[in-house]
């Protein structure tokens, strides 16, 4: 019913929502939705890693119901939750019916799952959960009335493509990339690009870790995954295509031969906004309006997979299977976190994640803990060839 007097909204009436990562990238982003849609949604459960401060302004803020911490910090106030269990915590929280995901990496799956499980609608930016246990996670939302909401650009202009549609409609999925820092670079220069190189990403304003992924190409093969358990299509009919200006977030084509695609400026708050309303569009400003005459043009580009072998590495170990895509997953974050650290060269990162790959190819991903034990035995391996 509409109000029409001038009091305040209330807050009995919006929809809680948890954000686990909330002084990240994606975190942030989602706040500054969540202040210009505070009719619709409150947060009621913040969790960060370890940034103390900017949680406790985030708090101060926004007095969320439940605050958690992931690396315990003697700064935290004593009503804080702490440690890794406070991601569950926040996911499982009774006033949240919505779960924005944005932890980085594998370590965001339990949260996942707990919210699936507690029937509740994960958004989802943290695609590693997808990547690790797709078909578990997939099973989990179906078996309990949780619901998968991709909060990932592509994904989410996928989903937008595919509203109103039937599975038997779609020919292919094609994803954009926006090909990351070393699109041009030749050959020889990529093996050796410094740390400051990869962080220059062209076109998006992300963590560290992703945008290492999207200068490795690594991202686009989690996004592949990804793809094929959110919209249950085959590896064969997903494509991937450069697309340096990150305007068009990806292309559905139908069996008739048409094509439909999803444009925007590139901000993560437009996907994050449409995980919240989905399938619902709400009245938004929080990009400009679409300007195609500034663009100046659109253009694309074939990828350069020899180049770039962690994309192919990646879609071959979706294509395999079984505990395979959690074996490059986790063999991607050490080997990311050694290039982040100084211990390891660009190209050794897909160096040590290939050999990771023909280490435990055979590992079975049956269950959550054969997953699991993939995930931790390929980790060690990355660990122990890098010397540390
Ligand atoms: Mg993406």
């Amino acid at each position: 019913m509409m109000r029409h007097d001038d009091g305040p909204s209330m807050p009995t009436t919006s929809t809680g929502v948890a954000i686990l990562g909330s002084t990240g990238s994606i975190g942030t982003s989602a706040l500054r939705v969540l202040s210009r849609q505070r009719d619709r949604f409150i947060p009621v459960a913040l969790t960060a890693h370890g940034n103390v401060g900017a949680l406790a302004e985030q708090v101060a803020t926004w007095r969320p119901a439940y605050a958690g911490l992931v690396q315990p910090h003697d700064e935290a106030p004593r009503e804080w939750g702490v440690g890794a269990d406070c991601l569950v915590t926040a996911a499982t929280h009774p006033d949240a019916r919505i779960v924005i995901n944005a932890v980085v990496g594998a370590a965001g799956l339990p949260a996942t799952l707990a919210a699936l499980r507690a029937g509740k609608r994960v958004a989802l930016a943290n695609k590693e959960t997808l990547v690790v246990a797709g078909a578990i996670v997939t099973e989990t939302a179906q078996r309990h009335g949780g619901e998968l909401v991709p909060v990932d650009s592509e994904h989410s202009a996928i989903l937008q493509c595919l509203a109103g549609r039937q599975p038997h409609e779609v020919r292919r999925l094609v994803l954009t990339a926006s090909g990351g820092p070393f699109r041009t670079w030749p050959t020889a220069r990529i093996a050796n690009a410094t740390i400051g190189d990869a962080l220059k990403h062209p076109t998006w304003q992300m963590g560290s870790k992703i945008t290492i992924d999207s200068a490795t190409l690594a991202n686009k093969a989690l996004e592949v995954i990804e793809a094929h358990h959110l919209f249950g299509v085959p590896y064969d009919r997903i494509d991937v295509v450069v697309h340096p200006q990150s305007i068009i977030h990806s292309f559905v084509e139908f069996v008739d031969g048409s094509v439909l695609a999803q444009l925007g400026v590139p901000s993560m708050e437009l996907p994050i906004l449409y995980a919240l309303t989905f399938p619902e569009r709400v009245p938004d400003t929080g990009v400009p309006s679409f300007d195609p005459v500034a663009l100046g043009g659109l253009s694309f580009e074939t990828v350069r997979y020899d180049d770039f072998p962690m994309l192919q590495l990646g879609i071959d170990a979706g294509r395999r299977g079984g505990a395979a895509p959690a074996v490059f997953n986790a063999a991607n974050e050490v080997a990311v976190a050694h290039f982040l650290a100084g211990r390891l060269s660009f190209s050794g990162i897909a160096e040590r994640v290939s050999a990771a790959l023909q280490e435990f190819s055979g590992a079975s991903g049956a269950s959550l803990e054969d997953l699991l034990q993939a995930d931790a035995a390929a980790r060690h391996l990355v660990h122990a060839q890098v010397g540390c």
